[in-house]
């Protein structure tokens, strides 16, 4: 992909407060007792080294999860993985001042989104899967012996995971506070959460209004001839159309799922486009991708 310029997703392996914009959120679907364990699981991988964690665990063992729910798991993980590539293509197609670090703009915005565009039952279950995948890829790259690329430009996955918990919950902290103790939030972090997310919808959300106010239109462009009975494509595409129902940006973005070589996803400036690989889907639903 290095012809291309990516903004890719991962190094490794891939009132006021809480302001809604009159959207009509979405719904979706998934057990969230399972999802609690899935987290369970994968927080034993990532947090051992964190000392103040307070790692949540099943009174009841571990609970069946269905090929279903693993499915529904693995898409809400992807589709936060394609708002934070919505970012970038913002960030470049708006020409938005970013005073950080880009990723971390990026993962800002993917928040921001799951936040805003999703009824809450339907966020929390996308936000616990996108910090679920990046418990993963941390406990992955932990496995692999290498110490974490400090010297990249993402912040290192436990980090990543962290700012989905704390923004998140800060949206709305009396309703979210079992999530973060499920997700080990700490008392310090959360503290600041509020403010965090205030800034962060504060940051994005003027820039986001141009956009809702812009309209619906077809800015969002669906490449077509795609498997659309592949569920990952089929979940994209339903998101391409959502989105085009409630937004316009000031130039057309293409989007597509396909196979990259690799785990990861790309926001392309020179074409304007965001690539969704099939393998990180398929590292999303299996821990694995069949094409590595
Ligand atoms: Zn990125």
């Amino acid at each position: 992909m290095g012809s291309i310029c990516p903004k890719c997703c991962s190094t490794s392996i891939i009132g006021r407060f809480y302001r809604f914009r009159g959207l009509e959120r979405r719904r979706g679907t998934v057990n969230r007792a399972v999802m609690r364990y899935i987290f369970a699981l994968l927080l034993s991988l990532l947090l051992a080294p964190v000392a103040t964690a307070q790692v949540w665990s099943s009174p009841d063992g571990p609970a069946e999860v269905t090929d279903d729910e693993q499915l529904a798991n693995a898409q809400d993980a992807f589709l936060a993985v394609f708002y934070h590539e919505m970012g970038h293509a913002l960030i470049d197609i708006m020409e938005l001042p970013v005073l950080g670090l880009e990723e971390d703009a990026a993962d800002v915005l993917s928040v921001v989104l799951i936040n805003e565009l999703w009824e809450a039952e339907d966020s929390e279950k996308k936000v616990r899967a996108a910090a679920g995948f990046w418990a993963q890829s941390a406990a992955e790259w932990a496995g692999s012996g290498e110490a974490p690329d400090y010297g990249g430009v993402h912040s290192p996955d436990e980090r990543r995971y962290y700012t989905y918990v704390c923004l998140y919950y800060g949206a709305d902290p009396e309703a979210r506070q079992s999530l973060a103790a499920d997700l080990s939030l700490s008392e310090d972090r959360a503290e600041s959460c509020p403010d965090e997310y205030q800034l962060a919808n504060d940051s994005w959300g003027p820039y986001l209004d141009e956009l809702y106010e812009a309209g619906k239109g077809e800015s969002l462009v669906w490449v077509e001839g795609q498997d659309e009975d592949d569920p990952f494509v089929a979940m994209m595409k339903d998101e391409v159309d959502y989105l085009n129902s409630i937004l316009t940006l000031p130039k057309p973005l293409t989007v597509q799922v396909t196979s990259c070589g690799e785990a990861n996803a790309y926001y392309s400036p020179s074409d304007v486009s965001v690539t969704m690989c099939t393998e990180l889907a398929d590292w999303m639903l299996n821990g694995e991708s069949a094409d590595m």
